[in-house]
């Protein structure tokens, strides 16, 4: 349920208002917009008595909401959510989010190597698996730990912040102390307890879709890490499985306008994981920013042919830079910010 506050209402009335829905024994969220203040009440809203609530002072209109999810729905919080990698805000009217680097890190010397090539050619952010959702046992999982300082390495001597995903609750606490932001995998996304574990840190999630999950259970999955506190969730759309074998995925463009109409968080593509293919990865990335994502998640290698995992889907640095010329010309085309250059002064 949602409470619409009078346009001139006070400060006075808002608070009564939340002290009201707190001795119900339920949880208000107030969101305070440039035309209005908005509160939403989570809990068992059945105790509650629609005619009082409209009589409080101040309160204009209350409205029920239909979606499962709440607090991160466009209707809880109208207004579009900023959320920062790094110090860069992330979000709608906000620079192109650009988010490159290896499937895995492999070595010191790839993933420094890398995330200098990436950060000249306009990246924002350092991605690279440490932890590593592998299909078969036998394929490579990832450097761990060493990985984590690795990539923190590569972050001392680039700027560039480092989003790496975390597969266990045992690791979140140790992935955190790296990452600048924690990504959850396709294949965890409805892994409910490493859901509300993330939800009790302060670090930025990126919530990647899972590979069956429709556009509703990914906003359920955010909303188990926002109901423990952590509004700072970027969702992404990696692709989906459907009978189309010619590509690993099918990346669901639809799913970006839906879900930014659905949902006051920013959303990023994946065309690295939707297409499986590195020739495809450029026209998809394309197609993602024309229908309005916030940024992207790319996959480069110096050298695809050796990489541990996703060489297919991954650019070399020669060809990640010409995508970044070309989506920044979609961006301009459809409005909004690109990507400013030397955005990172190296410490
Ligand atoms: C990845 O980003 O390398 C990855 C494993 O992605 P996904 O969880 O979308 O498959
Ligand atoms: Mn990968």
């Amino acid at each position: 349920m949602m409470i619409i506050m009078e346009t001139h209402a006070t400060k006075t009335q808002c608070n009564h208002a939340l002290a009201w829905i707190n001795n119900k024994g339920l949880t208000p969220h107030l969101s305070e917009g440039i035309e209005r203040t908005v509160i939403g009440i989570v809990g068992n809203i059945r105790t509650v008595d629609h005619e009082q609530l409209l009589h409080l002072p101040g309160v204009d209109s209350v409205m029920p909401i239909s979606s499962p999810y709440k607090l991160s729905s466009r209707a809880f919080h109208p207004e579009d959510s900023i959320i920062n990698i790094g110090n860069q805000p992330i979000g709608e009217g906000q620079e192109m989010h650009i988010i490159a680097g290896p499937c895995s890190v492999e070595s010191k010397t790839q993933i420094i190597e890398t995330a200098h090539a990436v950060k000249e050619a306009g990246a924002h952010a350092l991605r690279g698996g440490a932890f590593k959702p592998r299909t078969s046992p036998y394929s490579f999982q990832g450097l761990e730990e060493q990985g984590l300082e690795f990539l923190a390495e590569a972050r001392a001597q680039t700027g560039l912040p480092i989003v790496t995903e975390v597969m266990s609750q045992n690791h979140v606490d140790m992935v955190a102390n790296y990452a600048d932001v924690l990504q959850i995998g396709a294949r965890n996304m409805q892994n409910f307890p490493l859901l509300k574990q993330v939800g009790k840190k302060t670090n930025t999630i990126l919530l990647k879709r899972g590979m069956a999950a429709k556009v509703d259970d990914l906003l359920m999955a955010a909303e188990y890490i926002i109901s423990q506190g952590n509004t700072n969730i970027l969702l992404c759309e990696r692709g989906i499985r459907t009978f189309e074998t010619a590509t690993r995925n099918t990346t669901d463009i639809n799913a970006i306008p839906v879900l930014k109409s659905l949902t006051h968080l920013p959303v990023i593509l994946d065309p690295s994981h939707s297409t499986g293919h590195w020739e495809f990865v450029t026209a998809v990335a394309k197609a993602g920013i024309a229908a309005g994502a916030d940024g992207l998640i790319i996959e480069v290698h110096l050298d695809p042919r050796t990489a541990f995992s996703d060489g297919d889907q991954s650019l070399k640095p020669a060809q990640f830079a010409k995508l970044i010329t070309k989506v920044k010309a979609i961006a301009q085309a459809v409005g909004r910010k690109t990507i400013s250059e030397n955005l990172y002064i190296p410490q």
